[in-house]
C-alpha cells in the first residue's frame, strides 16, 4: 500500500498547522470506544425558510453560534442521523448505505417543517467529510469512522414557528465497540413507568428530542447493573418495541421475528439491512405484533443499530423476573451469523451482492 495524498475538493480551506498527507492520526486504535474523539473538519451548509440548500463547505471543527432564541435549543426543531465509515485492506473507504439515512432525514424534515439537503447533497458532504478526515479512520477491523449528520433551525422564534434559516452539518469521530470491551452483550430491562415514543409522535423519525425522555429509565436500569431499557408500546404496555437506541429482534424455532414499524419505532437501516440478510440466507422473518412473553420464551434475542451492530441479549428482567437466553451447545447462534455476514459486507471481506457499499475515494 502506498501512502497516497489525498486532496481534499474544490471546496477545502486552507489546512492548518497538521499535514493532511500523514496516513493515520495520532490515536490509540486498540483503546477505541464510543466517545468523541474530535477529527479536523466538518461540512457546514446552509439555507433559509422556503428555499432549498444550494452548496456547502468544509470548515475547521469547532464550535457554533448560534441564537439562544433558535428553535434547536428552544422548540426541539433538529435531526440527527448516524452512519459509518470504513477502510477496507486496499486502504480504500466505503459507506454502509447512506443514501438511507439521506431519506430518513428527509422523511423526519417534512415532519418538523424544515428544509433537507436532497440525497445526492447529503451523500456528497458525508463523502467530503470522511475524505477530509480521512487519517482519523481507523485502520481496517480496529474500528470505523461514525459520520454525524445534523439538521438544525438556527434562528430564532419566540412564537412557536418554524426558524427562519438551518444549517446542515456533518461531523465524524473514529469510534470502536460502543459497548465496552469484553462485555459484548445486553442486560435488559424492560420498563414498565416511561414510555418512549406514543402513536401519531415522532418516534419513527430521528429528532434530536428522541434520546433525552430515555435518560432517566435508562439511568435507573443502569443503576442496578442493566446495560439499557426496553421499551414497551405507549397505548397497551403490551407489546415490545425498542431499547433506547437500537431495534430488537427476537428468535424462536428458528422463525426471526421484530416489532413492525408502525411510527413508534425507528425504522433502523441496521434492522432493514438484517431483515434482507436473514431473508437471503433462508430464515423466516416475521414484522409484527411481539407480546412481552414471547420475548421471555425466545430461544435467543439481539440488538440491532449503527452503534451495536448485531449485539446478542444475554438476559431480561421484567417485573422482577429475569430470563437468561443459553446459548446451545456446538450451534452458531442466528445473531453471530447475521453479524458475520454483516460486518464481513461492511469491512469488504464479502462480496456485496446487495449493492450497500458506496465507495469514498
Ligand atoms: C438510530 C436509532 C436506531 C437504529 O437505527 P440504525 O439506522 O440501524 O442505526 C434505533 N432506534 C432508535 C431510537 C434510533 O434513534
Amino acid at each position: 500500500m502506498s501512502p497516497s495524498v489525498h486532496q481534499t475538493a474544490d471546496e477545502q480551506p486552507a489546512i492548518g498547522s497538521h499535514s493532511n498527507s500523514e496516513k493515520y492520526a495520532d490515536v490509540n486504535w486498540d483503546e477505541l470506544g464510543f466517545s468523541l474523539i474530535e477529527t479536523d473538519f466538518m461540512y457546514v451548509m446552509k439555507c433559509s425558510i422556503g428555499e432549498s440548500f444550494q452548496s456547502g463547505s468544509i470548515a475547521p471543527f469547532g464550535n457554533l453560534e448560534l441564537s439562544p432564541c433558535c428553535t434547536l435549543l428552544n422548540y426541539g426543531q433538529g435531526l440527527f442521523e448516524g452512519l459509518k465509515a470504513y477502510r477496507k485492506e486496499d486502504g480504500k473507504v466505503q459507506l454502509f448505505r447512506p443514501e438511507q439515512n439521506a431519506l430518513r432525514m428527509q422523511t423526519g424534515a417534512e415532519r418538523l417543517c424544515m428544509p433537507s439537503p436532497s440525497v445526492e447533497q447529503f451523500l456528497h458532504a458525508v463523502k467530503q467529510t470522511v475524505i477530509a478526515n480521512k487519517r482519523w479512520v481507523p485502520p481496517p477491523g480496529r474500528g470505523s469512522m461514525y459520520i454525524r449528520p445534523l439538521l438544525m433551525g438556527m434562528g430564532p422564534a419566540l412564537g412557536l414557528g418554524p426558524s427562519p434559516n438551518y444549517m446542515f452539518l456533518v461531523f465524524a469521530s473514529p469510534v470502536g465497540d460502543y459497548y465496552d470491551k469484553g462485555g459484548k452483550s445486553m442486560n435488559l430491562l424492560v420498563e414498565d413507568k416511561h414510555r418512549r415514543a406514543s402513536p401519531g409522535g415522532t418516534g419513527s423519525i430521528k429528532t434530536v428530542a428522541n434520546y433525552s425522555p430515555v435518560l432517566n429509565a435508562q439511568a435507573r436500569a443502569k443503576a442496578q447493573g442493566f446495560s439499557d431499557v426496553l421499551f414497551l408500546d405507549a397505548a397497551t404496555g403490551k407489546y415490545i418495541e425498542e431499547v433506547s437506541a437500537c431495534n430488537i429482534f427476537i428468535v424462536k424455532d428458528k422463525v426471526i421475528s421484530t416489532p413492525e414499524t408502525a411510527g413508534t419505532i425507528l425504522p433502523g437501516i441496521t434492522r432493514k439491512s438484517i431483515i434482507q440478510l436473514a431473508l437471503m440466507l433462508g430464515y423466516k422473518v416475521e414484522e409484527r405484533l411481539i407480546p412481552v412473553e414471547e420475548l421471555l420464551d425466545a430461544d435467543e434475542v439481539f440488538c440491532t443499530g449503527t452503534a451495536v451492530v448485531v449485539t446478542p441479549v444475554s438476559s431480561v428482567t421484567h417485573q422482577g423476573r429475569r430470563v437468561e437466553y443459553k446459548q446451545s451447545q456446538g450451534e452458531t447462534p442466528v445473531n453471530k451469523k447475521l453479524c458475520k455476514t454483516l460486518t464481513g459486507i461492511q469491512m469488504g471481506r464479502i462480496d456485496d451482492k446487495m449493492g450497500w457499499m458506496v465507495q469514498v475515494d
